[in-house]
């Protein structure tokens, strides 16, 4: 259904979130220019967008400016460019280019110094998510401009998320979510090489997948509470049993003459809580060791 006003957006990059961005706004009835650096990409959206090849007039007139960029570095260098500034007058910029809280807070002095209204975003899905229920959209800056727009901002992701005034915080909790990611797929993948190195079938180890996770699920809401409270003692497994444990990961992996880098970088966190004097506190207690080098 289309909204009783449509908001007038211009989207900045035409990549492939980009382009499922624009599709998404235009097909919940909002006027949509879409402007790449790469014009045929641009004219490629379709959907009810418009392509247009001047960026100035992608920017100018528009109540929301969506940007998503591979990185800052780019969206830096496109947005010093001549007219730019002046362009965006009385335009909110949505920065949904992924980055380091760093890079927001560069984002918000350039913004502030050119009097933009500034949100800074990232979104936690696929293409294919975008304007679906998978689709996670977390949000920095002022409130008052975050409720403003959440209408508009909702044909992205109806689970569009205010996270903190903080204008990094957007991206530290990307960036926290994502290293959770990362490492527990590289670990889960040397997991199942490890079985099939030993002549395990990997099959055989993901259909144990939920004890892994339910593991991972008990241990997180166990550290939360510990944090909390920065108190990791309890009686269930001291971080010594933890180390042999690694150990015995890091001898299988040498014995069947595979990487063991990952588990022995693993073996090095926790040995490291072991030298801290943390030897009888629980598993969570490494997060003490991590907030320095
Ligand atoms: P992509 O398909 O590679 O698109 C990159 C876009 O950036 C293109 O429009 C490209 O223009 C433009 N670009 C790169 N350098 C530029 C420059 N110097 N000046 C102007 N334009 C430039 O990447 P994507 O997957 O759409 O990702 C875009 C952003 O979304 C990234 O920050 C990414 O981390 C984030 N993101 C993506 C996903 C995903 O699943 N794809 C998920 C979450 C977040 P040309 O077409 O001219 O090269």
């Amino acid at each position: 259904m289309a909204p009783s006003s449509p908001t007038k957006i211009g989207v900045i990059g035409s990549g492939l979130m980009g382009s499922a961005l624009a599709r998404a706004f235009a097909s919940a009835g909002h006027e949509v220019a879409v402007w790449n650096r790469t014009p045929s990409k641009a004219k490629a959206v379709g959907g009810g967008t418009v392509a247009v090849e001047n960026l100035l007039e992608a920017l100018s007139g528009r109540e929301l400016v969506v940007v998503s960029l591979s990185n800052y570095a780019a969206w830096s260098e496109l947005f010093s460019s001549a007219g730019v500034a002046s362009a965006l007058a009385g335009t909110t910029l949505v920065q949904l280019t992924s980055g380091s809280p760093g890079d927001a807070r560069e984002a918000l002095e350039w913004a502030k110094s050119n009097g933009v209204d500034y949100l800074d975003a990232a979104i936690l899905a696929y293409p294919s998510f975008v304007a679906t229920d998978a689709a996670t959209v977390f949000y920095a800056g002022p409130r008052p401009v975050f409720d403003r727009h959440l209408g508009t901002l909702q044909a992205i992701a109806k689970n569009s998320i205010y996270v903190d005034e903080k204008i990094g915080s957007a991206a530290a909790l990307d960036c926290a979510i994502l290293e959770a990611y990362y490492g527990g797929s590289l670990a889960f993948l040397h997991a199942a090489a490890m079985c099939e190195a030993e002549g395990l079938d990997p099959k055989t180890f993901f259909a144990h997948k939920n004890s892994f996770l339910g593991l991972i699920s008990v241990t997180a809401d166990a550290a939360q509470s510990m944090i909390e409270r920065n108190d990791f003692s309890g009686g269930q497994c001291s971080l010594n049993t933890h180390v042999a444990a690694l150990e015995h990961i890091v001898r299988l992996s040498k014995d069947a003459r595979m990487s063991a880098r990952f588990p022995k970088e693993l073996l090095d966190n926790y040995k490291r809580a072991v030298s801290a004097g943390l030897g009888n506190k629980e598993l969570p207690a490494v997060f003490r060791t991590l907030t320095q080098d």
